[in-house]
């Protein structure tokens, strides 16, 4: 079978002028001078010191760890809910979050190796209440639930893997003028330069990255817990957690593909076959990165992946895609699935070579079109490098011919993913990438 060439699917390309001037209009009159996540708001002097100082990262080792958690997570999700209701973004008094299940209630989900005093959740885990206490806040849940789960270790081999806590606050409004108090205290003192209003975090005596620029030695602001203390009845959940248990025993599918990997299906293959030498790939890095620093660390980018996150209410809609082993979502913003794209090239590319320059960004939209049954999609593309601020942005609408044709492709490499033996059998990724790939050796040539 030849190769499939996204570019003859594509019917037509139009640059959206007056998308592109009201989303610039937007950004430049709503951006506000710092966006606060909650995770912020439960260690405000690291999160000080975080946007202070960008160059200080956490070692690959914290990070790899990091973004195993960000597995697991996605891999409990899956098993015992289903992907609308995963990783819900939330909004509200400039407190951005990203709950982890969101259904009726709002359900953090937490891994620890050490292990958990069932009763004691509010005196050994207040963090925890504290997270869980905002995104009730936020979604005005007066209830909420924590899952933990316990890695088994060798000295406690039987300590149950799970457990559930469900949680009432029941005075919502005290902990929103908490989240404010903390918001502005942090505000205050990025814009003073002075972090010692900031109390010290929870982990105050382990090792933290910034300890060498903190000033927690000095100043004497204690870590508190005003939000955990909001919470009124706390009991353990046993049917949910039975339920969970037996939903995690169920056969789960051996394997789950994501869009992604059906548009870089060798990568995908290499990246499951060999995980432990490679780096981790790039839409990982891109979801720790995330939106949880500010917008002036980030830029005018970073606001406009918000504002396509967030929206308006009703301009975004997360579309679930459930197609064989592929399973995941799809963003719809002002009714087209939407992506977009920050091409490190210095000039514009015109629109007919498009397809040509960035098949990737067009495989991408149109399994996304058509997974989703929708003829046209748009792309943005942000040039970076291009030093005219009004021409940095481009915003596309691209009709695609043959839904069809593009849907049967998606169908075709998630069936030549779950086979695949070995690269060879598999489509190849676009030829400028090899050169930045590490699994050259194992690929092979075309
Ligand atoms: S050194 Fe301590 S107080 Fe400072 S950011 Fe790190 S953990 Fe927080
Ligand atoms: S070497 Fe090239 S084709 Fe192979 S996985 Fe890497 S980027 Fe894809």
């Amino acid at each position: 079978m030849g190769e499939f060439d996204i570019a003859s699917y594509v019917s037509r390309i139009e640059a959206n002028r007056s998308v592109k001037d009201a989303l610039m209009q937007s950004l430049r009159t709503r951006r506000p001078p710092y966006r606060v996540s909650v995770t912020d708001l439960t260690n405000l002097k690291q999160a000080y010191f975080r946007r202070k100082h960008p160059d200080i990262v956490p070692p690959l080792e914290k990070q790899q760890l990091m973004w195993a958690g960000t597995g697991f997570h996605r891999m409990f999700g899956a098993a015992v809910s289903s992907e609308e209701y995963l990783e819900q973004f939330v909004e509200a008094d400039g407190v951005v979050g990203k709950v982890d299940i969101f259904d009726e209630i709002p359900v953090e989900v937490k891994t620890t190796s050490t292990p958990v005093d069932a009763e004691d959740i509010l005196q050994r885990r207040p963090a925890y209440l504290e997270q869980l206490g905002m995104y009730c806040a936020m979604v005005d849940s007066h209830e909420g639930e924590i899952i933990i789960y316990q890695r088994q270790v060798e000295e406690s081999p039987w300590v149950s893997p799970l457990l559930v806590y469900h949680i009432a606050f029941p005075d919502l409004e005290k902990v929103r003028s908490e989240m404010r108090r903390r918001r502005d205290l942090l505000l205050q003192a990025l814009i003073s330069n002075d972090p010692s209003n900031l109390p010290a975090c929870p982990w105050f005596n382990r090792q933290c990255d910034y300890s060498r620029v903190c000033d927690c030695q000095t100043t004497s602001v204690k870590a508190s817990y005003e939000i955990a203390g909001l919470a009124g009845e706390i009991y353990v959940d046993g049917r949910t957690r039975q339920q969970l248990l037996e939903k995690m025993a169920a056969p789960q599918p051996s394997q789950v593909f994501r869009i992604n990997d059906i548009v870089f299906p060798r990568k995908a293959y290499l990246e499951r076959v060999k995980p432990q030498e490679a780096l981790p790939t790039k839409e990982v890095r891109e979801e720790q990165e995330d939106y949880l620093r500010s917008i002036d660390e980030r830029g005018f980018l970073d606001a406009l992946r918000d504002s396509l996150r967030y929206g308006a209410p009703g301009e975004v809609q997360r579309i679930p895609v459930q197609q064989a082993a592929l399973t995941d979502m799809v963003r719809v913003w002002q009714d087209r699935p939407t992506i977009l794209r920050d091409p490190k090239f210095s000039s514009l590319v015109e629109r007919e070579r498009l397809p040509r320059t960035f098949p990737h960004y067009f495989l991408r939209l149109g399994f996304e079109c058509a997974l989703t049954g929708h003829s046209r999609g748009r792309l943005m593309t942000y040039y970076v490098k291009v030093p005219k601020e009004d021409a940095k942005l481009m915003v596309y609408d691209v009709r695609f011919r043959s839904l069809d044709a593009i849907r049967v492709e998606a169908l075709r490499r998630i069936g030549l993913l779950e086979k695949a033996e070995g690269a060879g059998t598999l489509p190849r990724c676009p030829s400028w990438m090899c050169s930045y790939c590490d699994y050259g050796a194992e690929c092979g040539p075309a």
